[in-house]
């Protein structure tokens, strides 16, 4: 494989940039750009060892650098790997860069170090994917659910469910191969017994999938309810700042203002809509109806009620509108005197929160009510799940094979049936950590990746 170089930091200022150059003639790269002040060459240098000096490009010298050594296969891409850390001036960074690219190195693609890492069996893909996770983890919650799977988590639980389907393709394999021969038959009911405890283990990987999508991507939130009800205070006070237009004339929010607001260990991606309620205004009729269709595409709607206010037929309307949505009530304005009859919330099984967004107090319940609603709790730091659509439907198209064998066994059908179902989940589960998978899938996976990683 060629040898590659980027720039692993980012492409900004910064106390200290880090080229990256990996592959078989990463040293050699390395000791056409860099001279030490020992003089010893990064080629005689063992792994894990630093050398202070400077990077030049031919006979000009650029800046003072460390240069540290990494020997294959114990470094990140398994390959020889030298990091020369120059200081972090986008000009110099990419001076030191250019001078490895002349000097031998091809620029690195998206991903490409971690790619290698995965060709080279340094990582499986359920690991290599985890890598851009704990990149990109916002969040102590992300970020330990992307070490979980860094730390090949997932990858040990598939390799254990796929050794098991191994077996039962080994015992079905000899059972039919050698009939004449002292093997004991293969019990449809103890195959089944053994498959579906299978099933059982890989269902652990993707049944809080959808809580760690939600830790990871957020949840896209509306805010409605009547005018005037405290929607912009409250979304205003998710959000930290005055985004939105805080008035006491009603029908103020005319538009749809958008902020990303963390809340607890959930991300809101949340919406402030125009506030529903019958108008003549032409303008605020066109808020007011995308505010109603966002009620239809939001996967979280928080539904804000004056407390102070009795409940009134607009209130009515949304609370039916709500009703077997993933939705909270907000009963605001708990700071004056309470006149708002939640009753038919109670009646519709509406978790409700009590709470001041002028005062700022009760936001708390309605964190925990939100992180109540999409089951995020420690559980789910505990539990592995899988990460993404690939793992996910990689491990629910093996469960669903193994149902099938399953059902296949119980019909009392011809074991050779069985053993192509069983044989196409051991497939799925190749591909989820990567052994037997496409080109075209590999690729895709780091597409996503950054340069540099
Ligand atoms: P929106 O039309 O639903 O977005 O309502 P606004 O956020 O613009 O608020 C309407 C009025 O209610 C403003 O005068 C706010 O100061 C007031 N308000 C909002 N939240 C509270 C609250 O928790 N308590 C009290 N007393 N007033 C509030």
């Amino acid at each position: 494989m060629s040898t590659i170089a980027a720039v692993s930091t980012p492409n900004a200022v910064g106390g200290i940039a880090v080229i990256r150059i990996s592959g078989e003639n990463a040293l050699g790269v390395a000791d056409r750009i860099f001279t030490s002040v020992s003089g010893k060459k990064a080629a005689d240098m063992e792994g894990y060892t630093c050398a202070y000096g400077y990077a030049h490009d031919g006979d000009e010298r650029l800046d003072d650098c460390i240069l540290t050594v990494f020997r294959a296969p114990h470094s990140y891409t398994g390959e020889d790997t030298a990091e020369i850390s120059c200081h972090g001036g986008i000009y110099v960074t990419r001076r030191v860069l250019r001078a490895a690219l002349a000097n031998g190195a091809d620029n690195a693609l998206p991903g490409e170090f971690t790619k290698r890492a995965f060709m080279n069996g340094k990582l499986d893909l359920t690991q290599a994917e985890a890598v851009m996770d704990v990149i990109s983890a916002k969040s102590e919650r992300e970020l330990k659910l992307a070490e979980e799977l860094r730390s090949g988590s997932a990858f040990r639980m598939a390799e254990a469910c796929s050794q098991k389907l191994m077996k039962v393709l080994g015992d079905l394999a000899a059972w039919a191969d050698y009939p004449e021969e002292d093997i004991p038959e293969v019990e449809p009911e103890t195959l089944c017994a053994e498959l579906r405890e299978i099933r059982g283990e890989l269902f652990r990987l993707i049944e809080n999938y959808d809580a760690g999508r939600i830790v990871r991507e957020g949840v896209s939130t509306a805010i409605v309810g009547k005018p005037n009800v405290g929607k912009s205070t409250l979304f205003n006070l998710l959000s930290g700042c005055q985004r939105s237009i805080v008035t006491d004339i009603a029908g103020t929010t005319r538009d749809i203002v958008e902020e990303t607001v963390r809340l607890g260990d959930i991300v809101l991606r949340l919406s402030d809509t125009a506030g529903i309620r019958e108008t003549a205004d032409f303008i605020e009729g066109i808020g007011v109806e995308m505010a109603e269709k966002l009620i239809d595409s939001a996967e979280l709607i928080i539904a804000v009620f004056d407390g102070g206010c009795p409940c009134t037929a607009d209130d009515i309307k949304l609370i039916n509108k709500i009703n077997n949505k993933k939705a909270v009530a907000v009963i605001n304005k708990n700071d004056v005197q309470q006149r708002f009859d939640s009753s038919l919330l109670v009646q519709h099984n509406i978790p409700t929160v009590y709470l001041s967004a002028k005062e700022n107090n009760g936001i708390d319940g309605l964190k925990t009510t939100i992180e109540n609603i999409f089951n995020i709790n420690s559980d789910l730091i505990n539990n592995v799940t899988t990460a993404n659509e690939r793992q996910r439907s990689c491990v629910e198209s093996s469960i669903s094979s193994i149902d099938c064998a399953v059902e296949a066994l119980e019909n009392g059908e011809h074991l050779d049936a069985v053993n192509v179902l069983i044989d196409d989940a051991e497939q799925y589960l190749l591909s989820l950590t990567g052994k037997k998978v496409t080109e075209a899938v590999v690729d895709e996976v780091f597409s996503r990746f950054c340069v540099g990683k």
